[in-house]
């Protein structure tokens, strides 16, 4: 039986929020179901995760649900219609929600203060390019590189270093508020630019009562400068490679790829390849070859999941586009050239429960085991493995629903209910119980079981059992 490995990302909109439009999605492989709450109101999001978790319960399948956080995102003010720019043009631009007339407004308090002659200005998605010529007390005189069609509300790029945004603007505040207690299972962080804005997330959620994981996404240049650090305080990154190709050009997005996930991996975080993937699908029934090669090599790569933004929220064929990336992973993985491989040693000595992962993946290697069985309290054993990359499956169990649900991100998981148990004979035997009667094992099969000793202690993973499956 083959298991796709890596997982689904699929974000919500418009085009699915309809206990249908989801059922479906699940059908075709969704694995997290993606807020993004730069657009819906909190009445649109609460009935998108009503939907999932019933759908999930229909289909035994916990599906992981991703609160995406807008960040501060900053957009011109009104133009009172839309102004085409060309280039070599000289325009002026203002922070405020509305600008004398001819003056572009943009909502950005500190515009005047914070950048600095021969920075650019990025509008339209990198669409239209600025550039500072000189700061007159509050207006800030710019020359167009690059001309293009200004618009109400446009997104405009800063890539300054020197912008004083805070990671967590009030709407986000508002709109974590709403979704710890709407029950999502991580939250992503727009624009962070060093560990610092992670841990305010975190203590924003430890404040209200409700720590979920963090997934940050890296989309600045001051996140590339402090990847490691800002990878090692997450639980999982975003590779959100719409706004970072706006930030870097794009020969760079491809290279800061592929540096995020082997940062990832070294440190065993489990990283989304985001935007665009399959992007022709908004409209058309069939991706490009460029798109289906584009999923295909992010595994090749090492991504532990592959994401769907327009094209399941807002697309004509959300239902394709699963299908379309279910079937570009299963044949990527199915090939002879998918040899995913464990990443170096991080630490040394290295914790127990990393060292515990490594032998487990190894005795599984060894022994042409069918799967290897994990009990994680946390969440953390079943994460350690699946970054061992071994070649069998990994089926996680554990008694807590919110656990179990976070797990559905995890390439290569499985996760499974089980009661906390007495002993590990005891443990052993329900396991093999679990695993025939849904048919992922047969007699004679044999499987690696890992947990912590003594059982149901968090972060006390120290054992690995081989087990050959009785008649
Ligand atoms: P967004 O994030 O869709 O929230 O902007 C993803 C990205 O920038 O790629
Ligand atoms: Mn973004």
């Amino acid at each position: 039986m083959f298991t796709r490995r890596t997982k689904i990302v699929c974000t919500i909109g418009p085009s699915c929020n309809s206990a249908e439009a989801i059922d479906a999605l699940i059908d075709e492989g969704m694995d997290v179901a993606r807020l993004n709450f730069s657009h819906g109101t909190h009445e649109d999001h609460q009935r998108a995760v009503d939907a999932i978790r019933e759908a999930s319960r229909r289909h035994k399948k916990a599906v992981t649900i991703l609160g995406d956080l807008c960040g501060p995102k900053i957009r011109a003010g009104r133009l009172g219609g839309s102004r085409v720019v060309v280039a070599g043009d000289a325009l002026t631009l203002m922070a405020g929600d509305e600008a004398p007339p001819g003056v572009v407004p943009v909502r950005y308090a500190t515009l005047a203060t914070d950048l600095r002659v021969g920075d650019a200005v990025h509008a339209d998605d990198g669409r239209i390019r600025l550039r500072v010529t000189s700061i007159d007390g509050p207006r800030l005189n710019v020359v167009v590189e690059e001309g293009g069609t200004l618009r109400d509300a446009v997104g405009i790029h800063l890539p300054s270093g020197n912008l004083q945004l805070d990671a967590l603007t009030d709407k986000d505040r508002l709109d974590l508020e709403f979704g710890l207690a709407a029950g999502i299972d991580y939250v992503a962080v727009s624009f962070v630019r060093s560990p610092d804005d992670v841990r305010r997330v975190r203590e924003f959620c430890e404040a209200k009562g409700r720590v979920v994981p963090v997934c940050s996404k890296i989309e600045t240049p001051q996140a590339i400068d402090h990847l490691e650090a800002i990878v090692d305080v997450s639980d999982a990154v975003m590779v959100a490679r719409g706004d970072l190709g706006v930030e870097f050009p794009p020969e760079q997005v491809p290279v800061l790829q592929h540096r995020v996930l082997v940062c990832a991996a070294q440190r065993r975080r489990p990283a989304i390849v985001a935007t665009e993937m399959l992007h022709s699908m908004v409209t058309s029934t069939r991706p490009t070859r460029a798109e289906a090669s584009d999923v295909a090599n992010a595994i090749f790569d090492g991504a532990d999941a592959t994401m769907l933004s327009g094209e399941t929220a807002s697309g004509a064929h959300p239902k394709l586009a699963v299908s379309m990336m279910a079937r570009i992973i299963s044949a990527a993985e199915s090939s002879p050239y998918w040899q995913p491989e464990p990443p170096p040693a991080h630490a040394r000595p290295m914790p127990f429960p990393e060292a515990t992962a490594r032998m487990a993946v190894m005795a599984a290697n060894d022994l042409d085991a069918r799967l290897i069985a994990v009990f994680t309290q946390g969440g953390d054993t079943a994460r350690l493995i699946s970054k061992e990359r071994p070649k069998v499956p990994i089926v996680a169990f554990s008694p807590s629903e919110a656990v179990r649900r976070r797990l559905g991100l995890l390439w290569g998981v499985t996760p499974r209910v089980m009661e906390p148990l007495k002993d590990t004979d005891e443990m052993v035997e329900s396991v093999q119980a679990h695993l025939r009667s849904s048919g992922m094992v047969t007699p004679g099969d044999r499987i690696v079981v890992v947990f912590g000793a003594p059982i149901s202690v968090r972060g006390s993973t120290n054992s690995v059992r081989v087990h050959q499956v009785g008649p």
